[in-house]
């Protein structure tokens, strides 16, 4: 079988959520950011990992998510949407109990008008400037929009991942001064803000990437392990080059295995001769550029060829991996193939 194998590990996902959980006071509620298919893991497994672990409220970018998302945990847990209401949505909203958060007088507009007494939330733009009400639009309509009763205010740090950016301290007195006073429920932090500590924390935390194994959580148990198979081996002489372009060209008489992933795959073809796979402990340098389906790589110094190699694992984290391809951890989740044998791993002792 030619197919690469994707282990996920179930209970490291409840792990990192509990630790995440502890790392805010014990009245702060923390919920779990599940869009993209729960960072490329499969929403539904993930989710109900989550919500067996204790979540209670779950974040995710559209409404079509979160319609499957119900499917996954049926009625209950509270979903919220990000990307708040848009026209066409309001069936899926009614009918499946989503919470959208707000994002424009347009959108408070639309929800109010075709759905009143319907939960909802409100994004407020803090300094990012990407979703959400800038502050002298809410203040416009806040009187209005406080009577309507939203469940949660929340703004969403652009460089939490920074903890001295100046951004950071700035954006946390916006959301100060465009929420203090309105006794609702609030939310500033990500994975990030949780790490920039309590004064970030408000009433409720939305941690994504942490929970998934990836920076900047470095403290977090890793998710992932992706091994791919080697389909054949060839002696290679010097002279010779290996794959697309002769971007590669032996210098030694070499050995080498072409294994079974590409960039179809979401092996970003920025790989291309700057990666290393694992055999266990020893590396091995990939060689010659990534093609679609098919990646080489140069195992002239291992004593056995072994049947995979594996590109994440113990031995190279989703950031270091992103670190070689010029990405981040978040990117390298979010485009593991569909072609990858999925196998979760839950209940071990
Ligand atoms: C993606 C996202 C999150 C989760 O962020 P992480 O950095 O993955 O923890 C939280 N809130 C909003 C608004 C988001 O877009």
């Amino acid at each position: 079988m030619a197919t690469a194998s994707l282990t996920i590990d179930l209970d490291a996902i409840a792990a990192n959520w509990r630790a995440l959980d502890k790392a805010s006071a014990s009245g702060v509620q923390t919920a779990a950011v599940v869009k993209a298919d729960a960072y490329g893991l499969g929403v539904a497994r993930v989710a109900r990992t989550l919500a067996h672990a204790g979540a209670r409220r779950f974040f995710v970018a559209v409404t079509e998510e979160g319609a499957t998302l119900r499917q996954a945990l049926g009625p209950g847990p509270q979903i919220c949407i990000l990307s708040g209401h848009m026209a066409g949505d309001t069936d899926m909203i009614h009918d499946l109990d989503l919470t959208p958060m707000l994002n424009s007088v347009e959108q408070i507009t639309r929800h109010l008008e075709s759905l009143p007494g319907h939960p909802f939330g409100v994004q407020l733009d803090t300094g990012m400037n990407r979703l959400g009400m800038e502050e002298a639009e809410w203040e416009a309509v806040a009187p209005f929009v406080l009577e309507a009763g939203p469940e949660l205010l929340m703004s969403h740090l652009a460089c939490a991942d920074e903890p001295d950016h100046a951004l950071n301290e700035i954006q946390l007195a916006n959301f100060h001064a465009m929420t203090d006073g309105t006794g609702l429920p609030r939310s500033l932090a990500a994975t990030g803000g949780i790490l920039l500590g309590p004064r970030y924390h408000f009433d409720l935390t939305r941690p994504g990437v942490g929970l998934y194994g990836g920076s900047p959580y470095e403290a977090a148990r890793p998710v992932v392990t992706l091994s791919l198979p080697v389909i054949q081996t060839r002696d290679v002489a010097v002279g010779e080059p290996v794959g697309y372009s002769c971007t590669w060209v032996a210098e030694r008489p070499s050995v080498v295995a072409t294994v079974a992933a590409g960039y179809a795959d979401g092996l970003s073809r920025g790989l291309s001769n700057n990666a290393v796979l694992w055999d266990g402990d020893t590396p091995c340098p990939l060689i010659g550029r990534v093609s679609m389906d098919l990646i080489t790589v140069d195992v002239t110094h291992l004593r056995a060829v072994p049947r995979h190699l594996d590109i994440i694992g113990p031995n190279q984290s989703i950031d270091a991996l992103a670190g070689a391809a010029g990405t981040i951890g978040y990117n390298i989740l979010t485009a593991l193939g569909p072609r990858y044998a999925r196998r979760y791993v839950e209940g071990a002792a």
